[in-house]
């Protein structure tokens, strides 16, 4: 139900370059199973304290505010989000809203671990769709680049994934030099095996280590020079606001992406928003400031219809305030101070 905020397209959330934001991606966490070297350290975290974490009560909140102002697509993130307990009523909070009188798509990005046993109960829940990471097929591999020994328990939430009517089903993995190079035809023919599309991301300075070198980085050329020696890529037209780019293989119809945020930024379409595990909005991945949301959503002397005009004011705020692209590029670029596992990705 909507209460204090009119859904509105001419008051909806559109930032200074005339960009309209319908994506809110929400980081429930930023603990996680795994740590992946490209995001968190291994050792020496400083975790968000647990009462500073946004209740399911309050993510549904801002979620809801955020429908009412034009938002349609909500994407439950971390850190890894299905260490929350509770997921599932995250999930169908979030899914029973509306925006512009359509149901609201709830979408989940996972490492997978302890997905098979959970896919039934967030399937229930409303969840639309999901996508699952994995850098590697080599267990050996894997534990060095997640120091974690879990590769069968990603195995099989991807399995889980494919048997469950969640459509399209998008794996995700960060292309590394020297260190996953060699598998990325493996990786897309495991996404084939399983109905799904593999999606090579350009890996991005936001771990939280800030060890992060353009020279490891595999560029999106690189990528689709590697694929292209064993596939003819076809570029599939209608790309719109979307991250990844994508190609047909030999024609079709499976697909697979490139998310080029370093060297082929797609700041100039991007419809995103981020909320913070404990209830910051950044207005990009690479912000280095937040708006505060969690107070709006925990003090006590707001009437109902004041809450909801705060969090409607800081999302207003944060998208009038968003900058036009990212500028890794640039020699005075900052590394956010947050890293992945923090921010959302
Ligand atoms: N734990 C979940 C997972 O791994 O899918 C959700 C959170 S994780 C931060 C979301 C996505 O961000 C993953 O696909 C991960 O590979 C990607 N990611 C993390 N750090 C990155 C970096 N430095 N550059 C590019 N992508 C990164
Ligand atoms: Fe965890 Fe995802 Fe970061 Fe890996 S990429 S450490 S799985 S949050």
């Amino acid at each position: 139900m909507s209460i204090g905020v009119e859904p509105s397209t001419s008051t909806g959330l559109v930032d200074s370059f005339g960009r309209v934001h319908s994506d809110l991606r929400i980081s429930l966490t930023d603990r996680c199973s795994l740590r992946c070297t490209y995001c968190m350290p291994e050792q020496g975290n400083v975790w968000l304290s647990r009462s500073s974490i946004l209740s399911a009560a309050e993510i549904a909140h801002v979620a809801r505010v955020a429908a009412d102002l034009g938002v349609t697509s909500f994407r439950l993130t971390g850190g890894e989000p299905l260490l929350r307990v509770d997921l599932a009523e995250i999930v169908a909070q979030v899914a029973g809203l509306r925006s512009g009188g359509s149901p609201v798509e709830v979408t989940l990005t996972t490492n997978g671990i302890g997905l098979a046993e959970r896919i039934d109960e967030l399937v229930a829940a409303g969840l639309s769709r999901v996508n699952i990471s994995i850098d590697t097929v080599r267990a050996d591999r894997f534990l060095e680049l997640t120091k974690r020994d879990r590769l069968a328990d990603v195995l099989a939430g991807i399995e889980a994934a494919a048997g469950s009517p969640l459509r399209p089903l998008k794996l995700n993995a960060v292309a590394m030099r020297g260190v996953n190079d060699d598998e990325l035809v493996d990786l897309v023919d495991l996404a084939l095996a399983h109905d799904a599309e593999m999606r090579f991301i350009e890996q991005m300075p936001l771990d939280a280590g800030h060890v992060w070198d353009r020279s490891t980085m595999l560029t999106r050329d690189e990528i689709l020079t590697v694929l292209g020696e064993r596939w003819s890529l076809t570029p599939v037209p209608g790309r719109g606001d979307a991250p990844a780019e994508r190609f047909e293989l030999d024609a079709g119809p499976s697909t697979v992406g490139v998310i080029a945020s370093v060297t082929a930024p797609f700041c100039g379409a991007c419809n995103r928003l981020r909320l913070t595990a404990d209830g910051q909005l950044r207005s990009c991945l690479f912000a280095t400031d937040e708006l505060d949301l969690r107070g709006a959503l925990r003090t006590e002397s707001l009437t109902d219809l004041d809450r909801d005009h705060e969090i409607a004011d800081v999302l207003r705020r944060s998208v009038g305030a968003k900058k036009a692209g990212h500028a890794i590029g640039d020699p005075l670029f900052l590394q956010p101070v947050r890293g992945m596992n923090a921010i959302g990705g």
